[in-house]
């Protein structure tokens, strides 16, 4: 799965939103997280984010921000 990191918070391009096959980005009020059972890493959205947020979650030291993105897409509305 793709992660949406502190890069994000007040971002909000929402680019990412735009190319998202499977519509797996949800919202709160500061920034955005990717659902990680949704998401099916096609990596389309990585280079769409111009604060470069957006990493695999291959990337090492990226549990904390694949537990917030798992922990808040399930708590915010989907986009
Ligand atoms: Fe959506 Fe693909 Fe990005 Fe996953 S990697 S959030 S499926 S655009």
């Amino acid at each position: 799965t793709y992660v949406v990191t502190d890069a994000c918070i007040r971002c909000k391009y929402m680019d990412c939103v735009e190319v998202c096959p499977v519509d797996c980005f949800y919202e709160g009020e500061n920034m955005l997280v990717i659902n990680p059972n949704e998401c099916i890493d096609c990596g389309v959205c990585e280079p769409e984010c111009p604060a470069e947020a957006i990493l695999p979650d291959t990337e090492s030291g990226l549990e904390k921000w694949l537990e917030v993105n798992a922990t808040f897409s399930a708590q915010w509305p989907n986009l």
